[in-house]
């Protein structure tokens, strides 16, 4: 009988997974391959309704130092671990806002420049967001002139999207309908920590891009002082459901490895990410004043844009081109993590 406050070893859910409704899988590290692993924590997960008792572990690679969730729910088995209400997969539609100047999100750290289409390359031309959620950011996008294709493994998301008329694909990469050398960008909003084969999604993105085409890629950051602070109350962990937990160094190690060019990868500011981080921290352990501050928005501005300051935002945003040339093709030698924006 396995304790279900302990996270099972391979060989206990192996032998017993009869008393879980979802099965485990071990893997190994998604960026080199290697199966040597330190524990970092463990957290259970946090949404209302969830696996209750259950907790997962998050592991480094002793060789190259990527974090991610091992054991894990296999792939048929983490649609359990996605609610109906799941906050991302609610369509909204909303006007699109007005762009913030530029010089606003340099010293800011947000909004995020990208994500109000400010992208490395003007319309016309094809644009594939994968994990497209709610679908506001295909709105904006087509409304820039952008020919736009959503991708979502969510049925009630892609079937929303349709019904509002835009092109909206179930399932995830690669996928049938897209032709290789299609897009000239390919955007994923916090979704490449979701999937459980990352270097294969990014090897299909390279794939479907033109040659010279971008990929933007926004994950949360396990490096930031956020993650640090609030550890398995941090709401970038989010698990079961993010199993990839990037840092600047393993998201460029992972963009290289899979031959793209790295332009850029820099912080943006995620106000509420912290505020609800202090809140799970208070349902856990209880108040203290300085989490009771932390949940005034003024005050969490004000920690946010610190964090930002100094290289050690919440999220991350990477800037990668698929060369434009096809052979041979140079690598950047160096990455050089950068907070300001492109
Ligand atoms: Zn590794």
């Amino acid at each position: 009988m396995i304790d279900p406050m302990v996270v099972p070893s391979p060989v206990e859910y192996a032998a017993d997974s009869s008393q879980y409704d979802f099965r485990w899988e071990e893997t190994d590290c998604l960026l080199c391959g290697q199966a040597e692993a330190e524990l970092v924590l463990e957290a259970a997960d946090p949404l209302p309704g969830g696996q209750r008792g259950l907790r997962f572990a998050v592991v480094r690679c002793r060789q190259c130092g990527l974090v991610y969730t091992n054991p894990r729910p296999d792939a048929a088995s983490m649609f359990r671990f996605y609610p109906q209400d799941y906050a991302p997969h609610a369509v909204r539609f909303r006007r699109p806002p007005r762009p913030k100047p530029l010089w606003f999100s340099r010293l800011f750290g947000r909004p995020c420049p990208e994500r109000r289409g400010r992208l490395p390359c003007q319309p016309p031309g094809r644009l594939l967001d994968f994990g497209c959620g709610s679908g506001a950011f295909l709105q904006r996008m087509a409304a820039c002139g952008w020919e736009t294709v959503g991708l979502d493994i969510a049925p009630q998301v892609v079937h929303a999207l349709q019904q509002r008329g835009f092109r909206a694909l179930l399932g995830s990469l690669p996928h049938p309908q897209l032709a290789p050398r299609s897009f000239h960008v390919i955007t994923m909003w916090q979704a490449l920590e979701h999937v459980h084969q990352p270097r294969l999604i990014l090897r299909r993105a390279w794939e479907l891009l033109v040659p010279g085409g971008y990929l933007i890629v926004a994950v949360p950051n396990f490096a930031s002082w956020p993650a640090r602070w609030f550890q398995q109350d941090w709401f970038g962990l989010d698990l079961p459901r993010h199993l990839t937990h990037f840092t600047p160094e393993t998201l460029t190690a992972m963009l290289t490895a899979e031959q793209f060019w790295v332009h850029s990868v820099r912080g943006v500011v995620h106000v509420d990410w912290l505020r609800s981080s202090a809140q799970r921290r208070i349902a856990r352990c209880g108040p203290r004043w300085y989490l009771r501050l932390l949940q005034w928005k003024p005050a969490a501005d004000v920690a946010a844009w610190l964090c930002y300051v100094a290289g050690k935002a919440e999220c991350l945003l990477a800037t990668a081109q698929r060369p434009p040339r096809e052979a041979p093709a140079p690598i950047p030698a160096a990455f050089s993590a950068q907070r300001t924006a492109s």
